[in-house]
């Protein structure tokens, strides 16, 4: 028996709000998501679900579908990989545990980064606190608004390029668990996990053939192949791997309001892939506006 879709295309599965480094509430994001045609959207801030109920509120007044989600801060060796997670009970001890433990080390790694900045340029704190919302995951983005507001960068993406960079010297990473294990506690709270911009730089690398096959085995769903940063030749040799393994191929354009030029909507997922999505989420249904 088919499964009759509740939900309508485009389909964008990865966005964020001011909960963690979007430049917009959930509210304002779902409304931006109606406006800019998506019958479907997930909210996926980073280490963080407090933006779930004020979206899910939102969404139905808009009609939209929300897969509610999250982007789940992982590491390997010195590399940030990112996790989405959707689906997955909000209150899992889990997950709940984890993930306070990452936004509490964000803040310590965030400080200390300030500390490090000030020496060289007028910044402090204060400044970078102005820049988030309270209790928002707290990342470089808003150092980098900082930077800004005090006339040390002329956008997020030039303070990237220049003082947040790691060759600049200020970088520092911040605790975060193996990708095994976020996908073993996404697994366990009833979610659904993919790999964000897997061909990205430095996510590639770490990423090799037998590590994506122990991903697998752990509950790995799929990747998100279908990314603006994504690299040519890596995503290539990953949709390879994606068909080898079975893994599901997403598309998605991890919006961030004005903090970067990624547009809703921009790359997507398709009907078929949400279905499966969906089947195997056990930890919180989709809200169908
Ligand atoms: P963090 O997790 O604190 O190290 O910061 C990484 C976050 O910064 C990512 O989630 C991106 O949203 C954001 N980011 C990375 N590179 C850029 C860029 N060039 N311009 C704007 N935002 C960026
Ligand atoms: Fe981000
Ligand atoms: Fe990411
Ligand atoms: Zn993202």
């Amino acid at each position: 028996m088919p499964v009759v879709r509740r939900f309508h295309g485009p389909i964008d599965l990865h966005t964020h709000s001011s909960v963690s480094d979007g430049t917009e509430t959930p509210a304002q994001l779902m409304r931006a998501a109606a406006a800019a045609g998506l019958g479907t959207v997930a909210l996926t801030d980073h280490d963080s679900t407090a933006g779930w109920a004020e979206a899910t509120t939102v969404a139905r007044a808009e009609g939209l579908t929300l897969i509610p989600g999250m982007e789940f801060s992982t590491r390997v060796d010195y590399s940030s990989v990112h996790l989405l997670a959707y689906l997955f009970d909000p209150t899992d001890a889990g997950i709940v545990g984890e993930t306070a433990r990452i936004r509490s080390a964000r803040l310590t790694r965030a400080e200390q980064m300030v500390q490090r900045i000030g020496f060289d340029y007028a910044l402090t704190w204060d400044d970078v606190l102005a820049q988030t919302t309270p209790d928002a995951t707290v990342g470089r983005p808003h150092i980098a608004d900082a930077l800004v507001a005090r006339g040390h960068a002329i956008t997020r993406s030039d303070a990237f390029a220049g003082i947040l960079h790691w060759k600049a010297g200020y970088y520092q990473p911040h605790y975060a668990p193996d990708p095994l294990r976020a996908i073993e506690l996404v697994r366990a709270a009833g979610g659904v996990p993919v790999i964000a911009h897997p061909a990205t730089r430095g996510v590639a690398d770490v990423v090799p053939e037998a590590r994506l096959a122990r991903l697998k085995d752990a509950g790995l769903f799929g990747l998100e192949l279908r990314h603006r940063e994504n690299q040519p030749e890596a995503t290539a040799r990953l949709a390879g791997l994606a068909e080898k393994y079975g893994l599901f191929v997403t598309g998605s354009s991890d919006y961030h309001g004005t903090g970067k030029p990624n547009r809703l909507g921009e790359n997507t997922t398709t009907d078929e892939v949400l279905e499966r999505l969906i089947e195997q989420g056990r930890g919180h249904a989709p809200i169908y506006g």
